[in-house]
């Protein structure tokens, strides 16, 4: 079982379920829904560290933009519940709380 919302264990854990190719493995993904259990927390920020790598807009978060010209990305404070998840894909350190 395993925090979706814990991106170094969900890779941990998908490691280890496909690197045994000999044994049938279940992984429960479990965590609060986002939508329904809103974190309150201050939002995050894109800093001037962004190099444009698009990871970040690959997750779906409403709160976050990508420029279509430089592929800097952006996170609207009003839509951002301060979940952290984005920081966690970010290998620029770019993303910072305000
Ligand atoms: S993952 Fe980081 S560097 Fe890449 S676009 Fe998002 S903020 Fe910028
Ligand atoms: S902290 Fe959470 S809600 Fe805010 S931009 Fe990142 S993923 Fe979206």
């Amino acid at each position: 079982m395993v925090d979706p919302q814990n991106a170094a264990a969900v890779r941990s854990v998908l490691k280890e379920a496909t690197g045994n190719k000999a044994r049938l493995d279940v992984i429960i993904f479990k965590s609060p829904c986002v939508l329904l259990e809103r974190k309150n927390d201050p939002p995050y920020a894109v800093t001037s560290a962004c190099t444009g790598c698009g990871v970040c807009a690959t997750l779906g978060c409403p709160a976050i933009a990508s420029d279509p010209e430089t592929g800097l990305s952006s996170i609207d404070p009003s839509q951002c519940c301060g979940c952290g998840q984005c920081l966690q894909y970010c290998r620029f350190d770019a993303i910072k709380q305000d």
